[in-house]
């Protein structure tokens, strides 16, 4: 809420949608930091201005120190309840039930989109709900793993084996969802970038698919050469004024 969108951006982003309905939209951390949730590359309030994923988010560290991975990823305990969805998610969500947002693939695993009422999510670095079984694949409410770790260092599935969050760690296989994301990326005629610094791969890879693209990002990305459209400011107050300017919003 501390920018003021200027309004020849907004009208050439309208005009833009308009002329390629109904569009893809690939999100990323960004557009959940007007819920408080922080992204991880912001200048000063990123994530990985205080942790170092790679040394908490990864395959190894699940393998070789789960006791420390899962008091890690702990923290993320509150994420689920606490944080809610802010106009940004909501206008994506009117623009799905308006025919304009076709589909919103997002690398954001805090569920904000499913919550503010979008139907059609690809979150292909997965989700803070389940955690899975790394034997037999069973899932579980992550809340549930979370409860055990009152008594337990790492928590277990019913069959003994040891639960796993279900988010898409570093060294972890990108799963199904993805080609999906990427068949829509590549078949949409315009596909909207909301709040990704578009640099952690391969969901940066769908701006390289897509046919055509806009870009709503505080800072620049390395799409920006490519996009017709970039606005540099608030998802949440861009994305507000497009839903309004296309009729949706109401
Ligand atoms: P990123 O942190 O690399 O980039 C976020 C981008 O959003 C930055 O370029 C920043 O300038 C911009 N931004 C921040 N607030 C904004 C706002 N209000 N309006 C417009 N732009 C804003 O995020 P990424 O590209 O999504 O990659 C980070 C990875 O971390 C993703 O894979 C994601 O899974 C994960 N992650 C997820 C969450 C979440 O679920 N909310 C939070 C942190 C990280
Ligand atoms: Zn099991």
């Amino acid at each position: 809420m501390d920018t003021v969108i200027p309004a020849d951006q907004i009208a050439a982003l309208v005009d833009l949608v308009e002329r390629h309905l109904p569009i893809a939209v690939l999100t990323g951390a960004g557009i959940s930091t007007e819920s408080g949730i922080p992204d991880f590359r912001s200048p000063g309030t990123g994530l990985w201005n205080y942790v170092d994923p790679m040394k908490y988010s990864t395959v190894t560290a699940l393998r070789t120190r789960p006791a420390e991975f899962w008091k890690y990823f702990s923290t993320l305990r509150g994420a689920v309840e606490e944080f809610e969805p802010n106009h940004g998610h909501v206008a994506l969500a009117r623009m799905e039930r308006s025919g304009h947002v076709q589909v919103v693939v997002t690398q954001n695993i805090d569920g904000l989109h499913s919550r503010a009422g979008s139907t059609r999510v690809l979150e292909v670095h997965g989700n803070l709900r389940t955690a899975r079984c790394q034997d037999c694949g069973d899932r579980v409410a992550l809340a549930e793993a979370f409860a055990q770790l009152a008594s337990r260092d790492i928590p277990l599935c019913g069959c003994g084996g040891r639960l796993r969050p279900d988010v898409v760690l570093f060294e972890d296989p990108m799963p199904p969802v993805f080609e999906e994301a990427w068949r829509k990326a590549a078949a949409c005629g315009l596909l909207l970038v909301v709040g990704s610094s578009l640099t952690v791969w391969p969901a940066a890879s769908l701006a390289e698919f897509a046919p055509r693209l806009a870009i709503i990002n505080r800072e620049p990305t390395p799409a920006d050469g490519r996009a017709e459209v970039v606005i540099r400011g608030s998802a949440g107050d861009a994305l507000v004024a497009l839903a309004e300017r296309l009729g949706a919003w109401e």
